[in-house]
Formats: structure tokens, C-alpha cells, sequence
């Protein structure tokens, strides 16, 4: 999937010059950019970036270029890819259960920053990476809601656990630090104030002064048309909420957004194979290609419809049965999917905000899935 040296106006104009038989991803830098500059200016401390969510070289490039200096890496390959891409930038080796063999990359890759939410993963961590120098930070997890996706179901120290390792990090010589995740897309601030107060809890029961409380992703991205999430409120709560929690002793806060960096750079156009009997619309792309998500997360109804010559199509929005391209039953978007009365085979789709999570999820199950790529000005149409 490469990109093209080009760079179209939007996708219209593209959709109207190709007429694309695969789904295409319209890439527009100047949205990352703006992106990073949103959260640089506004988070009250480091913002990482968590390559997850969209590990794209076009991506990270244009998000090192807007000044992102650190990364939130999950394996080897991807520390590898920041190294490359953006070798001053700080990595922080954030997946708490990591092999001998994960670890030995990571110190020989100079990573400084690791998390961790088990004994026995520490144990691993103490005897193969030197302290000198060297953060770790106990990652805890609260029963919290507000998100729409729960991360704690996987990892995630419980609170009397934190303190424990905490005391084991300090004493062993790394500098101390707490991270949590809130979930994915949440748009209650609130759960970042229950987090942060918590943090401080777990410092003072430890009696381990923390150097820095990363505060996760989770921040919201756009998704529902009526739904524009407030990151400055969220970013007002972490930077109150912490001083109010750990007073003098506050520690330098960090944040690893994933989506919330990477959602609206992105619009995915797909096309419409077949309107069955004039009922059940079935697209190129689905859940096993960059739908992947909606299943889990929700649908995006951010989305427009446009003919093969790149007209708007403006009918009243009518309930539709999606199903994508595979012969697997569950290849279906979930719930009714409002699309415009006067939508017809051979038409694209477009969604919106469709950055995480979908290029690097999706698939060539049953052969479907030859994403292309493509680079606008603007995704607005
Ligand atoms: C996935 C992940 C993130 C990014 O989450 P978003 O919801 O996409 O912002 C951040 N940190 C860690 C440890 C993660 O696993």
C-alpha cells in the first residue's frame, strides 16, 4: 500500500478521476498536524503518540514534523519503525507482558520507559534492564466507566498490587512512575479524575513519590455527527485534578493518545458492489477491512455518499442493512445504518474519522481488503 506522489483536493476528485473498484483511505497531513498541535498546545504535559492506533509512515512522519517526540510502542517492530522514522524521539515500551526476547530488543534499542502490572513481569524486567537512568511505570486499573471499550479487562494492576510494585521499581533503582488507561474513546472526564486522585493514593500508601503519572489514551474521536468531543475540558480536568491530588509533590504528566491523534486525518471511501433486491446494501469494505471496529466501539455515522462522477447524493436518510464483502455471516455493520434514498449501485461511500484502528486492522479475508491509499488537502467533500 504505498502513497502516490500526488495529492488530490479531496476525494471527491479522486473518486471522479479513478472510480475505484477497492476501498480507498484519504489521508489529509494537514489534519494530523493539526491534530498534534490541538493536544502540544492544550495537554498540560508530554504528549506521546500510541503507535497502535496507526502505525502509517505517513503518519508518524507527519506527526514528528508537528513536533510529537515520543512514542507509545507495543512490540519490537514497532520500536523499530520509531527508531527509523523519528530517532530522537523518547519510546515508551508500553506493553506490560513482553518475552525475554521483546525485552533484549527493547534494551538494545536504548529504551528508557517501561510499564508494568505484574510481579512476575517485573521480576523480568529487574534482572534484564539496567536501572540506571531507566523509568517503569505500575500500571493500575480502576472499575470505572465512561469509556467504550475496557482496557482493564486485560491489564492493569489492582490498587493494593500497585503499591507493591511501586515499592519493588524504587527499590531496585528505576525512577517510579504510575500509568493508567481510562478505555478507548471516552468521553467522560470524569474518569480521569477518578484515576488521577487515585495515582496519588497509591503514591502516599507506597510513600514512593512518583516522578511522572501518564494518563493514557482514551481520548475521544469524532464519531457521531452531534457528538464534537471537548478535549480542552478533558485536559483542563487532568491539569486541576492532578494539582488538587499531589500537591507539591506533583509529579510531570504524560499522555499516549492513540485515536484522538489519528481519526480525522482519515475518511475511508467504499463502494457500494450491489443493493440486493433494493434492499440490503452491500459495500467493499467491512468488518474484516477498515470497518473493523464498529462492531466494538460503535458505528461512525460521519459518512456521505457520492455517485462515480463525485456528486453529492442528498436524499432524505433512509435505514440500511449493510453487510461488507466476505461470505461470513457476521461481516455485517451493526444496527441500521442511515444512508441518503437516492444512494445507487457503483456509488462510494465515505466515513469520516475513520483513522484508528482500520488501516492496521484490516484484512485480505476472502480476498477482499486491497486497500489503496490516498493523499487529499481536505477529506471534506
Ligand atoms: C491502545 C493504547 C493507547 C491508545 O489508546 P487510544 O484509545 O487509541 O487513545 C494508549 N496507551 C496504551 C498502553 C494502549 O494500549
Amino acid at each position: 500500500m504505498g502513497l502516490s506522489r500526488t495529492i488530490w483536493n479531496d476525494p471527491a476528485e479522486y473518486i471522479r478521476l479513478h472510480q475505484p473498484e477497492n476501498p480507498v483511505m484519504f489521508f489529509a497531513p494537514s489534519v494530523a498536524q493539526a491534530a498534534a498541535r490541538r493536544f502540544i498546545d492544550g495537554f498540560p504535559g508530554l504528549v506521546t503518540y500510541a503507535v497502535k492506533s496507526n502505525p502509517g509512515e505517513e503518519m508518524i512522519e507527519n506527526l514528528a514534523a508537528a513536533g510529537i517526540r515520543g512514542y507509545d510502542c507495543a512490540s519490537p517492530f514497532e520500536i523499530d519503525l520509531i527508531r527509523r522514522l523519528a530517532p530522537d524521539a523518547a519510546i515508551h515500551y508500553h506493553n506490560p507482558v513482553r518475552s525475554a526476547a521483546e525485552i533484549a530488543h527493547a534494551v538494545a534499542k536504548g529504551v528508557k520507559s517501561y510499564s508494568v502490572d505484574s510481579r512476575s513481569e517485573l521480576a523480568k524486567l529487574v534482572a534484564m534492564v539496567p536501572a540506571e537512568g531507566c523509568e517503569i511505570s505500575v500500571r493500575f486499573k480502576l472499575p470505572v466507566g465512561g469509556a467504550a471499550y475496557n482496557f482493564g479487562a486485560k491489564f492493569g494492576a489492582t490498587a493494593e498490587l500497585a503499591v507493591e510494585l511501586l515499592k519493588i521499581v524504587r527499590d531496585a533503582g528505576f525512577t517510579p512512575s504510575l500509568t493508567f488507561h481510562p478505555g478507548t474513546q471516552c468521553t467522560d472526564p470524569a474518569a480521569w479524575e477518578t484515576y488521577i486522585r487515585k495515582a496519588a493514593e497509591i503514591s502516599a500508601t507506597a510513600g514512593v513519590k512518583i516522578a511522572r503519572l501518564n494518563v493514557g489514551g482514551g481520548f475521544p474521536n469524532h464519531r457521531l455527527h452531534a457528538v464534537v468531543p471537548q478535549l480542552e475540558e478533558i485536559f483542563a480536568v487532568i491539569g486541576r485534578v492532578a494539582d488538587e491530588a499531589f500537591g507539591a509533590d506533583r509529579p510531570a504528566l504524560v499522555c499516549e493518545p492513540g485515536r484522538a491523534l489519528c481519526g480525522d486525518a482519515f475518511s475511508t471511501a467504499a463502494r457500494i458492489k450491489a443493493i440486493r433486491d433494493d434492499s440490503h446494501v452491500f459495500l467493499n469494505d467491512g468488518i474484516y477491512g477498515t470497518l473493523n471496529e464498529m462492531p466494538q466501539i460503535g458505528m461512525i455515522d460521519r459518512l456521505q455518499v457520492i455517485s462515480p462522477e463525485g456528486v453529492l447524493r442528498r436524499g432524505a436518510p433512509e435505514p440500511r442493512i449493510v453487510f461488507g464483502p466476505t461470505c461470513d455471516s457476521v461481516d455485517r455493520l451493526p444496527g441500521d445504518i442511515l444512508m441518503p434514498s437516492d444512494i445507487a449501485e457503483g456509488d462510494y461511500v465515505i466515513w469520516h474519522g475513520m483513522g484508528s484502528y482500520s488501516v492496521v486492522t484490516n484484512s485480505r479475508f476472502n480476498g477482499f481488503g486491497d486497500l489503496q491509499m490516498a493523499t487529499v488537502l481536505s477529506t471534506k467533500l
